[in-house]
């Protein structure tokens, strides 16, 4: 792609304008600033994006409120009484909007000036490959980074509009629980919210067009979380997608189409969970010559590099992962590459990014599934464990759930790993740090774990791999050995 004609200043207002401080925008002006750069951090809304406001932040406040909902009414396993289960919606909305309230100031714009960022409240628009717009100003930098997120990906569905919908943007806003949700997609964010509005007590059907739930999983993931859907009274119809909506004597349905012909699915409120959209309207970044994917994220090369080099994008507006840690571990090369890109370039390597889907049971991947091996040619093994069998969590009531290990054909190498299960997000974690330091099942095996503990299930699987490969011969040899040792 060519330069668009434009003249490169000969002195800079700033070393580096960060577009968009989400939690890719806040790492690399972190970073850049404890690198002792001069960084222009914009933010046309709320510091901390997505996350912070309507993402990460708000659906694990309200996933906890479900959970303790769901013990209530397992009290009776535990040997305990309570009453029926009543919820105060708007309490437990309260309570998420003061778990936001109490994150906030990690994100904020004091804490940011303090840590030598300039934060500047508008919108960015890119003027030259050279110059930001903000609310008037022009500032001239040395870099760019394009941190501008994403947001709900809301389909033509005639009728939608008409019916009114609610997204992970403005479902937080709600005033009273939904009698009947219907949850469009059946991704991480429309399974998340599925499981904790069914347990507050709304009435969920989700719809997903797919074969399964959860299809970036393995497929034993999606079963066992449809098991548990179904169990707690979800309604989960796969294969269908929803083809038009109607009002009908006040009533709201969804006209839903799959193999099987329709299904009318009446509802109160319909949450659209299906994908998410790159952010880049009214950034006008042809003007410094970039042109966006088909799909209308940023392309960016391993070194998030824009095709013009001093400019990078990060996060959700570029992906590939629309995650917060991706998008914060994505930032610290941004702001490097950007700062140091001509002495010195950091190549991103994604070959160990780990994620979790806070459903409850709770799924924790990293690496590689065996599709993946399967799709890439490699050879490969699958190590279970049944984590039905491990004392922990049988002494919890949570014994269920397993844990799958891929590994490289006749090695301890670990592809990957999927933990489903109580915290299999925080399990999953030793397999992250076993795989990014090139640690094998033997050394998980061969490392203590403390006793009672849901990690345990970690070695224990690692114990799995090891007894699948004990050579008949040699356990033949020690039985010949010991009895020759009796007389
Ligand atoms: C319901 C939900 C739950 C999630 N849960 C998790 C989870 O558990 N774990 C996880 O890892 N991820 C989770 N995510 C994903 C995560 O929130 C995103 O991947 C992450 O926030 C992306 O960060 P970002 O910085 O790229 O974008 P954002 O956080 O969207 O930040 C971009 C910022 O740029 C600003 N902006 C845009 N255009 C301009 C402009 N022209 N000028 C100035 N500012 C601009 C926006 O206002 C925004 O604040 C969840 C998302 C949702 C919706």
């Amino acid at each position: 792609m060519s330069e668009p004609a434009s003249p490169v200043p000969r002195k800079f207002d700033t070393n580096l304008v960060v577009i968009g401080a989400g939690s890719a925008g806040l790492v690399t002006a972190y970073v850049a600033a404890a690198a002792k750069a001069k960084v222009t951090l914009i933010e046309r809304e709320k510091m901390g994006g997505d996350c912070l406001n309507t993402g990460c932040v708000p659906s694990k406040a309200i996933i906890r409120s479900a959970k303790v909902a769901a013990y209530i009414q397992r009290a009776n396993e535990f040997g305990l009484a309570a009453g029926p289960l009543r919820v105060d919606f708007p309490q437990v909305m309260r309570r998420v909007h003061d778990v936001i309230a109490k994150v906030e100031p990690h994100d904020s714009v004091e804490r940011y000036t303090s840590l030598g960022v300039d934060c500047v409240s508008g919108s960015a628009r890119i003027t030259s490959p050279w110059t930001v717009e903000v609310d008037g100003r022009t500032l001239t930098t040395r870099s760019i980074v394009i941190a501008t997120g994403g947001r709900p990906f809301v389909p033509p569905v005639p009728g939608l509009a008409d019916t009114g919908y609610v997204t992970s943007d403005t479902i937080w806003q709600l005033k009273a629980l939904p009698r009947r949700l219907l949850v469009i997609g059946g991704g991480p964010i429309g399974c998340e919210l599925a499981q904790a509005f069914a347990r507050l007590g709304s009435e969920v059907t989700q719809v997903e067009k797919g074969p399964r739930l959860l299809s970036r999983e393995d497929p034993a993931v999606a079963e066992t979380l449809t098991a548990r859907f179904s169990a707690e009274g979800i309604r989960v119809l796969t294969g269908y997608a929803a083809e038009r909506f109607e009002q009908q004597d006040g009533e709201k349905i969804a006209v839903c189409a799959g193999a099987d012909g329709e299904q009318r699915v009446s509802f109160d409120e319909v949450l659209v969970a299906v994908g998410r959209r790159a952010n880049t309207d009214g950034l006008e970044i042809g003007n410094a010559g970039l042109e966006l994917n088909q799909n209308g994220t940023i392309p960016v090369n391993e070194y998030l590099q824009t095709s013009q080099p001093h400019i990078l994008a990060c996060g959700d507006v570029t992906g590939p992962y629309q995650l917060t840690h991706a998008a914060g571990f994505q930032g610290w090369f941004c702001a490097m590459n950007a700062l140091f890109g001509s002495i010195k370039r950091f190549k991103v390597d994604y070959s160990v990014m780990p994620w979790a889907v806070f459903t409850d049971p709770e799924i924790g991947h990293v690496g590689m599934t065996a599709a993946d091996a399967e799709a890439q040619g490699i050879p490969y093994e699958i190590t279970e464990y049944g984590i039905d069998d491990l004392d922990r969590a049988i002494a919890d009531s949570e014994a269920h759930g397993f844990v799958k290990i891929v590994t490289k054909k006749g090695s301890d190498r670990i592809l990957g790993a999927t933990v489903v299960g109580h915290h299999a997000a925080e399990l999953v974690t030793e397999y992250v740090t076993a795989m990014k330091y090139g640690m094998g099942l033997r050394k998980i095996l061969n490392t203590i774990h403390i006793y009672p503990t849901l990690a345990e299930a970690n070695r224990y699987a690692a114990g799995n791999w090891q007894k699948a490969r004990i050579s008949p011969l040699a356990l033949k040899i020690a039985a010949r050995f010991h009895r020759w040792r009796r007389g």
